[in-house]
């Protein structure tokens, strides 16, 4: 099969995220088990790629302008092949999707192009069974393919999978950039694009793809609740019966603590002596003090927002020093969560220490070194790097959420078994005696070691998943979407939309 991803990131050319980790390792997984697959991504200013041209110029109408970005690349790596679209007024720029003032105002043109030239891509260089989508930024694909594109002889046969990889991010615009990007006013409405007077990309995919997924089961249940659907539940419900949750893989080549070239010594389940030296490695790092060796080592490695739950670590910060532990947090985001670790830092030398920058080296020595790994989301759709931990034998403690509860096995103290610790409630008290009870267990050798032993065995490699996106892509290729519902959307929006729609404002 000929399998299309199109997303705004990727490594290793760029990322900010999970969503670049995705795309760095299914692809290449699905490549493994035989399938053509081809990544279209934009080309950055820090994309590192010689730009060899593929295809000359593109027409892509922006609004009421024609635009004419080429294609680079056009190279194979691990077997995939890489394009890049290549509009230097739209991508040349040191950032993906905004700087420190905010989002770049001009994103629904930026991705509306590179949605939109996705298409024409697939009609005119590479040619797919299935075209996978990927977040708010690349939403417009299916609405486009539906709508402007929706008698085009080759891509009214091609299906589109959509993954929502972080239901909080919808690509939210005033109503004036259907104009700017060139949709019919018309996908204004309840029924369309239209949430709350406001035009919204990821809801336009929801309604237009033929199919959709998320990064665990249990998101995509959460999804579809009031509680986790940022008012999008009742739409997603709605297309419950085209919705599937695929568990995230991760790439163990580059994240196993045996082989890993960033950190100071490698390590196994059967030798952990290593782990030992990147703990001091990584205390020293810090410019924390070494006598604490004994004591549990807490890491953090985050976008400091909101969704992390940082708020409850505000709150059960003291209380959590209070059990003699030390933290390393390394990270960036809204202002207040850097503001607080450098006041937490500063009024506990001994114990606090906190990097506000985007370090992957540093990343891999918090996962080897630290004991613990702290990831109270109040939600995740899936979640790295509680995965990452489990193979680094460093016991992640995480709020039963989205895929931190598919991932993670909390600890039982009658059994003894497990791969880490969970709390449920939201609350920084029961993350504080959540917290206590791992550092109780931490004084007992043979019982940490036990659930080191089963965390470091767990297994999260992309293949189980890669194979599940198979099946998922050959029963599109089979079942086309039925004609009303292919009519009914070329003549303006009707039919499931509506309904979809309205169940939404139910919601
Ligand atoms: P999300 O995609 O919501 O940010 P994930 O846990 O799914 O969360 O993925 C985060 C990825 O980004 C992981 O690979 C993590 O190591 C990486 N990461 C996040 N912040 C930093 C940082 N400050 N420095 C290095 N890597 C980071």
């Amino acid at each position: 099969m000929r399998i299309l991803f199109v997303a705004p990131e990727g490594i290793p050319f760029s990322k900010t995220g999970g969503l670049g980790d995705v795309i760095g390792g299914l692809p290449k997984e699905l490549a493994a088990l035989g399938h053509e697959v081809a990544v279209l991504l934009p080309h950055y200013r820090g994309t590192k790629i010689e730009p060899k041209i593929v295809h000359e110029s593109l027409t892509v109408p922006v609004g009421e302008a024609l635009r004419f970005p080429s294609v680079v690349g056009g190279f194979k790596l691990d077997g995939v092949r890489y394009d890049f679209l290549d509009d230097p007024e739209y991508f040349d720029r040191d950032t993906l999707y905004g700087g420190p003032a905010g989002d770049y105002p001009d994103n629904p043109e930026r991705f509306a192009e590179f949605s939109r030239a996705a298409l024409e891509y697939a009609k005119l260089v590479w040619r797919p069974d299935v075209i996978h989508c990927h977040d708010w930024q690349t939403a417009l694909l299916p609405v486009f393919r539906k709508t402007a594109y929706a008698t085009d002889p080759v891509l009214s046969q091609i299906p589109t999978v959509l993954t929502i990889h972080n239901l909080g991010y919808q690509g939210l615009f005033p109503p004036s950039v259907l104009d700017r990007i060139g949709l019919p006013r018309r996908l204004f409405t309840i029924q369309g694009m239209e949430f709350y007077g406001r035009v919204n990309f990821l809801k336009g995919a929801i309604i237009f793809t033929d199919w959709l997924t998320t990064v665990s089961r249990g998101y995509a249940k959460e999804i579809q609740t009031p509680e986790y659907g940022c008012g999008l539940d009742g739409v997603i419900a709605h297309r419950a019966g085209r919705l599937t949750g695929i568990l995230n893989g991760v790439d163990y080549e580059a994240w196993s603590p045996e082989t890993d070239r960033l950190i100071l010594a490698n390590y196994s389940a059967s030798d952990l002596s290593g782990k030992a030296v990147c703990k001091r490695d990584l205390l020293d790092r810090f410019g924390l003090p070494a006598r604490h060796a004994a004591r549990p080592l807490v890491g953090i490695i985050s976008r400091f927002v909101d969704q992390k739950g940082f708020d409850l670590l505000v709150e059960a910060a003291d209380e959590i020093l209070k059990e003699d532990v030390q933290i390393v947090a390394l990270g960036t985001g809204m202002p207040e969560y850097e503001e607080f670790f450098r006041k937490l830092a500063a009024r506990h030398p001994e114990q606090v220490s906190v990097r506000i920058t985007y370090d992957n080296g540093l990343a891999h020595k918090i996962e080897a070194g630290a004991d613990l790994f702290l990831m109270p989301s109040r939600y995740e759709p899936c979640g790295l790097n509680q995965i990452y931990s489990l193979r680094y034998g460093t016991l992640p403690l995480v709020r039963a959420t989205g895929g931190l509860e598919d991932t993670v096995e909390p600890y039982d103290p009658k059994t003894g078994e497990g791969t880490g610790f969970m709390f449920k409630d939201y609350k920084a008290q029961t993350l504080v005696a959540c917290l206590r009870e791992a550092v109780r267990v931490w004084g007992d050798r043979q019982a940490w070691l036990r659930l080191q032993a089963n965390a470091m065995a767990r297994d999260f490699s992309w293949r189980a998943s890669a194979m599940q996106y198979v099946d998922l892509y050959t029963r599109a290729k089979k079942e086309r979407i039925p004609l009303a519902w292919a009519s009914s959307v070329q003549s303006g929006v009707g039919g499931e939309a509506r309904a979809a729609a309205e169940s939404s404002r139910k919601g």
